[in-house]
């Protein structure tokens, strides 16, 4: 077995049809594709296999604003990093995050951090997109679509020139910036991906735990779909401590009602739309949460959790970026997994799916 240098899949060279030569080597590939975007630009891709040989872990970060900065803060306390780049159109705020995080450096992990461009994406292990306009008070996500793949048409060309591992989209309305990401970055789909429903998922299993009483590590559910207005809470397979949340409500003696399921929905639905009321933009939980899909990267860790990738008729769904669970490991995603829903969940996410279909085609990026 040997691995394709594009899109970092594993591939037996005895089966593949897909081979080619550049300086005396024989480079394997899984598709036409791959092989072909290596024949265009060979050195692209082995400057990016010469630095997976380094254990340098570098993650660059595009837009330093509360959700970048945050991240970053999050990301250099987490230990996991040896290389944090801040780029920002706005080179004063960049340089300030920057000075301000590096003055922390004596009470953390040795990490270097530095202001940089966008050449800075080349060696990068990931590179984390939250540039754009964020959202205002009484802004649906899908509001901003076209502000935000107006600055995707500058930012991703010049990202993907560099042939970072992976890019990571945080920027709303991240289903739709996942799909305008992976159409002009042009990387195979496992290389893009976006943050999804990861914290939507967050705020069910903590608020699920709070009304629970238990711990919101022994809460196990998902929510699926578009990270917005659409998304599905998955409440037919939701579990504590593994017994069946039906099950679990049925003996726990606090007497919640199918009410307080709609009420708590609701409020991981409109969590969003309620913090920005409140302080004006989120940053610590989506920070956290970026720094969980890191790990699950950086440390090859096959985690299973609600990115939002293009689905190629999973779940029925074709050609449109939602989340499911999925495993993520070094290569990006590994594999979208099957979760059995019931009919109105069923129904629910094939709802999510056409809400995002519509907008693609308006875009026309389908
Ligand atoms: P912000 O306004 O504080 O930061 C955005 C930054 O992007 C600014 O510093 C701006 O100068 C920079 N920028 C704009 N255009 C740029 C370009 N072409 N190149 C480089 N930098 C550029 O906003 P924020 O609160 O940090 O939010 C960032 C994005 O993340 C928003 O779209 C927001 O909706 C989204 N978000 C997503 C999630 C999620 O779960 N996916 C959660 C929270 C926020």
């Amino acid at each position: 077995m040997t691995r394709d240098p594009v899109c970092g899949m594993s591939v037996d060279e005895t089966e593949t049809d897909y081979h080619t030569t550049y300086s005396g080597e024989k480079y394997s590939f899984c598709t036409n594709r791959c092989k072909q975007s290596f024949e265009h630009d060979p050195e692209r891709y082995l400057a990016h296999i010469k630095a997976e040989g380094s254990d340098l872990r570098k993650v660059v970060v595009i837009g330093a604003g509360q959700v970048g900065s945050t991240y970053a803060f999050t990301l250099m306390n987490s230990g996991i990093v040896n290389h944090i780049v801040l780029v920002d159109t706005n080179r004063n705020l960049a340089e300030g995050n920057v000075m301000d995080l590096r003055h922390s450096l004596p009470f953390v992990s040795p990490v270097q951090i530095d202001v940089g461009s966008y050449e800075d994406c080349r060696d990068a292990d990931l590179v984390v997109v939250t540039a754009g306009v964020s959202q205002k008070p009484g802004e649906t996500r899908l509001d901003l679509v076209k502000k935000n793949a107006a600055i995707f048409g500058d930012i991703i060309p010049k990202i993907a020139a560099e042939n970072p591992r992976i890019i990571l989209i945080v920027t709303n309305p991240v289903d739709i910036l996942t799909c305008v990401a992976l159409k002009l970055s042009g990387y195979p789909m496992n290389r893009v991906f976006g943050t999804g429903t990861v914290l939507d998922t967050a705020r069910f299993r903590s608020l699920l735990a709070k009304q629970c009483e238990v711990d919101s590590h022994n809460v196990h559910g998902f929510i699926i779909g578009e990270h917005g207005d659409s998304e599905v809470p998955v409440w037919s397979r939701l579990t504590v401590g593994g017994v069946s949340f039906d099950n679990y409500c049925s003996f726990c003696g606090l007497a919640c009602g199918s009410n307080d399921r709609d009420e708590l929905f609701g409020k991981v639905k409109n969590a969003a739309y309620e913090i920005i009321e409140k302080k004006g933009y989120t940053s610590y939980a989506i920070s956290h949460a970026l720094v969980r899909i890191t790990g699950a990267i950086l440390r090859d860790e096959h985690s299973i959790l609600t990115v939002s990738s293009l689905l190629d008729g999973q779940y029925g769904v074709k050609d449109v970026c939602l989340s499911v669970p999925t495993i993520i490991s070094k290569t990006g995603i590994i594999r979208i997994l099957d979760l059995q829903l019931n009919e109105s969940e069923e129904r629910m996410f094939h709802e999510s799916a056409k809400t995002l279909s519509g907008i693609l085609r308006e875009l026309d990026i389908q």
